[in-house]
């Protein structure tokens, strides 16, 4: 199995696989149907089968799925080294709630350092995670070898951090702002609007 032939709609199901396949695990599970699965996570069956043939024949029929080979399997995928350290830049509302959530469900997965330009936030911790000052971004990051970033900073200095962040080697953002970020091609970029989320579930409700 070659990990850039797995389709992107798959690849973004792996880590809701992944979690559900460990809470299953914790409870003692062995094996779980396609069916089943469908039922917990609210994706199709046929979805989950054909998701999880492009990992190889790890199903049987009638047998269901063995979970402890999936997680391994996913964990192997999922887990990707320096990647799995993370910087926060922007310590308000919205950061000081990541950074006291901290993904502590989730492993080898950590916001490991955060930034602000506020002098009264810099130099403290949150959830023992360092604040530094922004003015500090370029040192750190390319001293901690840091290559994803969560952008919670106000919208209008979001595209000068994010031409700093890239500049400094980072190839991944997750971007709370509401700002649509310019990047070269080879950076990603993952937007989360909650406005949209929220807008679209109030539409379909009402469609
Ligand atoms: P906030 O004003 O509470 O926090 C912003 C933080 O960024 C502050 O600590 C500020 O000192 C820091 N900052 C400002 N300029 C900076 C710079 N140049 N370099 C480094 N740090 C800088 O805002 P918030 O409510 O936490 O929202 C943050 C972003 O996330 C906004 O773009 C907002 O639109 C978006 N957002 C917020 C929410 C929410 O529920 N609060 C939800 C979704 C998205």
């Amino acid at each position: 199995m070659k990990e850039d032939r797995i389709p992107q709609a798959t690849a973004k199901r792996l880590p809701l696989y992944y979690r559900q396949l460990n809470l299953l695990h914790n409870q003692g599970r062995k094996r779980i149907s396609s069916r089943e699965l469908s039922e917990i996570i609210k994706i199709d069956s046929a979805t989950i089968r054909r998701d999880f043939s492009y990992f190889g024949e790890l199903g049987r029929k009638g047998y269901g799925y063995d979970i402890n080979h999936l997680i391994q399997f996913f964990k192997k995928i999922l887990e990707i080294g320096e990647a799995s350290k993370v910087a926060l830049i922007g310590v308000g509302n919205l950061g000081t709630a990541l950074l006291n959530y901290n993904f502590m469900k989730r492993d080898n997965m950590r916001i490991e350092l955060a930034f602000d330009k506020n002098a009264n936030k810099v130099g403290t911790e949150i959830g023992n995670v360092p604040i530094y000052h922004i003015d500090d971004l370029e040192k750190v990051l390319q001293e901690k070898k840091i290559i994803v970033a969560i952008l919670t900073v106000p919208a209008r200095v979001a595209q000068e951090i994010t031409d700093r962040l890239v500049q400094c080697g980072v190839e991944g953002i997750l971007n709370f702002t509401p700002s649509r970020l310019a990047v070269p091609d080879h950076i990603r970029v993952h937007h989360i609007d909650l406005s949209i989320e929220l807008q679209s579930l109030i539409y379909l409700l009402r469609n």
